[in-house]
């Protein structure tokens, strides 16, 4: 056994309860798991602070100085010990609320300290609030003195001990017995090529960096690395999928696809949709299976080339299905699909959560007798007992919020349906390469023709009356209209109330009978939902207003003008989402954004960059930079992707050096048969046992 799957508990100091911790709190179960628990933040303790040079910008800093006076303040409920802490440049204030007898007792007046913490300034004077402390004098005599590691822990970790500070000191009882000659998880050439430190050097380094150079190759190191197995291991994945020849064929353009095109298809394709159905139809006549992206900007007409693979597979025999993430947007897209088919022998259903057990029941046995030839649906479409008799193709929309793990249970079938991934979203390329890096890719590039560019504008409160005026010019040219209000989980219930103020404010401007007004939120029944968009869908209400439930896909070409309440609380690819709900049709269309006159700087640059450009990519670049690491359309938290030192907003380069390697190596040994990458499949199957591992598999 390497050093490296030696168990937790018997590392030194931590013994069977701290073990139990850290297994249940932290899911560190092993040395490597310690190992790999990298800190998120470092502060050089090398590096003192004076009172007179602190600001607002320092995140934590260390002082010197001595304290001069100590007071205690309150009653016995709300005590608050209070220091004056002096250096030759000023004095600030130490505040303790807790632990305030043994801070007293222990303190000594006169004596150098060190102190360490998050200054704020508190009535014109700097203060730390619970800092850390320490004489002078011992500080000085610790042995370490560089970069202090600080890890995640959660807050029951913390009350047995388990902080930063307990994990930091297993950390370091780890690397003391760190065998000099472990196990490498790269290729010497790999090494060479990319000049990476060494692994046993860069776990060192990573958690007790001497100097900042260090700390950079150590990390560049380690990110290589886990970007390098994540892309091994979805292009393994691919060439696995691509060696077998059980792909379905549908060598039949039939009946169903040639009506549909010569006689019911309402528009003319454009170049890049005809492009991508070249690509699909060539896909699915290979003898593999198809798994493609199509990525393609809101409004580009994803939905006809979707329906389109479908029919190709009902040509042939086969079933089809479609996935949405919400109720509306499958309960849409039946719709749109069944009134688009209404004239061709085709049985079209709907399969969500909210459907009665005894109306499921009916619907999954019409599938399994194949009755049925399309289904649409929620995640319920692949739960177990959904047996399809025959199904070719699976279409999945919007999918970023469905998952890898989902996809991975249709490719478990015996001869896998083809599978075809819609997202709207022009997606960062690194976040398409880490959760798709195992698709082929199309892209529509080009919107239908005779969509007028939508016009977007940022208004404040004093605007209001203006646009109510303009709202009600619009509805008399007999179009219909958005509002949407911000539906953030912290602050549900003053947003529920906030939504329902707006929907009466604007009843009272829109008043029966001659104007009508449709709401939905998340917490409705589904059928009323479904009803209230029904109404909406066929023009018998003027107006939608609604939280960002529709966010996605909805599609009324007649809707011409998206009101944005409160538009700051959104993200940029939210705003994008939404606004793509109008200028559908060929009339101009509209987004007003309405904010507060408060605005953070981001959010000033998110409404700018709005108002500025319709174009998808530019956006989620912006977005991007914005939003920065760790947050990436929320999937780095969702446990989608779980990196555990990569950042895909920063390292893209990383990631594309990394995917490169992937790929020349696969191409010169597919099977890493070679002696130099043996190495890789035993890392690999390594990873396999961790916990985490599974999920990107
Ligand atoms: P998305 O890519 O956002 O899913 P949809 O498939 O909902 O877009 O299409 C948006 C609208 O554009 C729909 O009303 C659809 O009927 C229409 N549409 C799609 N393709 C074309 C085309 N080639 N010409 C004109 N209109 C089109
Ligand atoms: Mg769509």
């Amino acid at each position: 056994m390497s050093y490296f799957q030696k168990d937790i508990e018997f590392v030194k100091t931590v013994g069977p309860q701290r073990a139990a911790v850290l297994r249940k709190e932290l899911e560190i179960h092993n040395v490597s798991d310690l190992l790999y628990h990298f800190p998120f933040r470092y502060v050089d303790r090398s590096k003192f602070y004076t009172i007179a040079q602190l600001n607002d910008d320092l995140p934590y800093v260390q002082i010197k100085g001595v304290i001069t006076s100590l007071t205690a303040f309150g009653n016995k409920r709300t005590t608050r010990l209070q220091a004056v802490f002096k250096d030759e440049s000023g004095s600030m204030d130490l505040v303790w609320f807790q632990g305030i007898t043994w801070i007293r007792d222990s303190i000594k007046a006169g004596t150098s300290y060190v102190v360490f913490g998050k200054p704020a300034l508190f009535n014109s004077k700097w203060s730390i609030i619970h800092p850390e402390i320490e004489e002078f004098e011992k500080f000085t005599a610790q042995p370490f003195k560089g970069f202090q590691p600080f890890y995640y822990s959660t807050e029951k970790s913390k009350v047995k001990g388990i902080d930063s500070k307990g994990i930091m000191r297993i950390m370091r009882m780890a690397l003391k017995d760190l065998p000099p000659t472990i196990e490498e998880t790269l290729s010497p050439q790999l090494i060479k090529t990319f000049n990476l430190m060494p692994r046993h050097d860069a776990l060192i380094q990573i958690h007790f960096p001497e100097n900042e150079d260090l700390l950079r190759k150590a990390r560049f190191r380690l990110k290589f690395e886990e970007l390098f197995y994540i892309q091994l291991k979805l292009l393994l994945n691919k060439q696995n999928r691509t060696a077998t020849q059980n792909g379905r064929m549908f060598t039949e353009v039939g009946y169903l696809f040639n009506t549909f095109f010569n006689e019911h298809l309402p528009f003319e394709l454009t170049q890049a949709q005809k492009r991508v159905l070249k690509e699909i139809r060539k896909d699915t006549i290979s003898g593999k299976q198809m798994n493609r992206l199509l990525q393609g900007d809101v409004g580009s007409g994803k939905t006809v080339i979707a329906l389109f693979a479908m029919l190709l597979a009902l040509d042939n025999k086969q079933q089809a299905c479609l996935m949405a993430p919400t109720e509306i947007l499958a309960a849409q897209h039946f719709q749109t699909i069944t009134s688009l088919l209404s004239s061709l022998p085709v049985n079209v259903e709907l399969l969500t959560g909210s459907l009665p057990e005894s109306k499921k029941k009916a619907v999954i046995e019409r599938i399994s007798s194949n009755e049925t030839h399309i289904l649409i649906g929620t995640h319920a479409l692949i739960e177990d007992r959904v047996k399809f008799n025959d199904l070719g193709i699976v279409i999945i929309d919007e999918q970023h919020r469905f998952g890898v793990e989902q996809r991975a249970k249709l490719w478990m079938r015996q001869q896998p349906p083809h599978v075809l991934v819609m997202t709207a979203t022009p997606i960062p390329r690194t976040l398409a390469m880490t959760l798709y890096g195992d698709l082929d890719v199309s892209i529509i590039d080009e919107l239908p023709a005779g969509r007028k560019p939508i016009k977007t504008m940022h208004l404040f409160e004093s605007s209001r009356l203006r646009v109510i005026g303009f709202m009600k010019e619009q509805i008399k040219l007999g179009r219909q209209i958005y509002i949407v209000f911000p539906l953030i989980e912290e602050s549900e219930k003053l947003d529920l109330q906030n939504l329902m103020a707006g929907y009466d404010s604007i009843q009272r401007d829109f008043p029966l009978p001659e104007y009508f007004v449709s709401m939905v939120h998340g917490k409705m029944k589904a059928k009323d939902k479904e009803q209230e968009m029904e109404r909406f869908v066929n023009g018998k209400t003027h107006i939608m207003i609604a939280t960002t439930v529709i966010e996605v896909g909805v599609n009324v070409p007649n809707a011409t003008v998206m009101i944005i309440e409160n538009a700051e609380r959104f993200g940029l690819s939210q705003l994008h989402q939404l606004r793509g709900r109008v200028g559908r049709g060929a009339e101009q269309s509209f987004c007003i954004l309405m904010s507060g006159n408060k605005l953070s700087a981001d959010a000033r640059e998110r409404l700018k960059t709005m108002v500025q450009t319709n174009d998808g990519f530019e956006i989620a670049g912006t977005d991007l930079k914005l939003r920065g690491p760790g947050d990436i359309t929320g999937t780095q938290q969702s446990g989608l992707l779980n990196l555990k030192i990569a950042e895909l907003a920063k390292d893209g380069a990383i990631l594309e050096h990394a995917r490169n390697a992937v790929i020349n190596i696969l191409n010169d040994d597919p099977l890493l048969n070679s002696e130099e990458n043996k190495i890789f499949y035993r890392h690999l199957h390594q990873l396999r046992e961790q916990p985490n591992w599974s999920k990107v598999s």
